[in-house]
């Protein structure tokens, strides 16, 4: 049950679903993005037109899609869901985008992973609404054009860094997603353990904060472990003591580091006396995915001053070595 894996069981979307923001009021933090989207939202409503193509990008859970949601929410316009890395072929995308309304929402998660064959027709799309598609093979090939509802493309990254420049280009606002301070992740907390029924004590809800990496999907992995040890003792209220047995279970350090982000730590220290180490040398080491590792834990351990990143690859700080010695 590894804590921060990027990815979300099925389970766990239908529960998240319960827990999404349902309104920009309830859209905690990351103030920048939201005046931009707000103000974005509001041109579109006065102009009647979709609203310009946008590019959100930062680290998993965060909340990319409840923000997608809730722009489409305040257009009044249909959202709909795709992932980059799940669409194999050029059809499925024209299929998808043929079926979009005047003003609809196109929302592609992980875009940074999508083939460049599929990628390509987004070219036209986004810039003239339509798509040109070439049929056939060699002297006969042709290329048929259709016509596209005026709509919105919203893609979502961890690494806004590895999209191609002609698709980079074509979103009018490119907006980043910071891990979120402990106060404003203490709001969310607060809110979403009044969804799921239970009160949480003061110190309770501040050591949740600390501990979830600035990263709310992990709140609410917390929040859930937390529930259950409060149902099964049958209180709703729950004290510091349910949080640190929850956090214990889950194997989250007081840095907030899990099991996976300490492993690489020590590896760095024990096999490679602390770095430089390159990336591909250590996801070998990990048996981890280099993408995962550079995507999904790195970006923490930077932000934390746990590791460094230098031209000769990744060091480990003199808090790294004190925190796992
Ligand atoms: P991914 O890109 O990996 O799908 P994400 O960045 O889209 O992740 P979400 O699924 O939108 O993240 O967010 C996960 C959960 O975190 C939401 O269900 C919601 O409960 C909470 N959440 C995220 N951001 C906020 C926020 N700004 N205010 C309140 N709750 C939030």
């Amino acid at each position: 049950d590894r804590i921060m894996d990027g990815e979300t069981t099925r389970t766990e979307k239908e529960q998240e679903a319960q827990l999404r923001p349902q309104n920009f009021s309830e859209f905690i933090g990351q103030s920048k993005v939201v005046d931009n989207i707000d103000l974005m939202v509001k041109s579109a409503l006065v102009r009647k037109t979709a609203m310009d193509h946008v590019l959100l990008s930062g680290p998993p859970g965060l909340g990319k899609t409840s923000l997608a949601m809730l722009i489409a929410k305040g257009l009044g316009s249909e959202l709909h869901v795709v992932s980059g890395p799940a669409i194999e072929k050029k059809g499925d995308l024209a299929a998808v985008m043929t079926n979009l309304k005047p003003r609809d929402v196109l929302f592609i998660d992980e875009i940074h992973r999508m083939h460049i064959t599929v990628e390509e027709i987004l070219y036209s799309a986004m810039e003239d609404f339509r798509l040109d598609i070439l049929i056939g093979q060699g002297a006969s090939a042709r290329t048929m054009q259709i016509d596209l509802a005026q709509f919105t493309l919203i893609g979502a990254t961890t690494r806004s860094g590895l999209l191609s420049n002609p698709l980079r280009d074509r979103f009018t606002a490119h907006l980043n997603f910071d891990y979120y301070e402990p106060e404003m992740l203490a709001i969310i907390i607060l809110n979403n353990a009044r969804k799921m029924g239970i009160t949480l004590a003061e110190d309770a809800k501040m050591q949740i904060a600390r501990r979830s990496r600035g990263t709310p999907r992990i709140a609410n992995r917390i929040l859930r472990r937390v529930r259950d040890f409060a149902l099964v003792n049958g209180t709703h209220t729950v004290g510091i003591k349910e949080v640190k047995a929850a956090l214990s279970l889950l194997d989250i350090d007081d840095l907030g580091l899990d099991s996976m982000d300490r492993k690489i730590l020590s590896v760095m220290k024990n096999y490679y006396q602390g770095g430089p180490v390159g990336i591909d040398a250590l996801s070998a080491t990990l048996g981890e995915d280099k993408q995962t590792i550079e995507e999904v834990y790195e970006p923490y351990l930077l932000k934390q001053g746990l590791i460094l990143r230098t031209p000769r690859g990744r060091l480990l700080s003199e808090i790294a070595i004190q925190h796992i010695s």
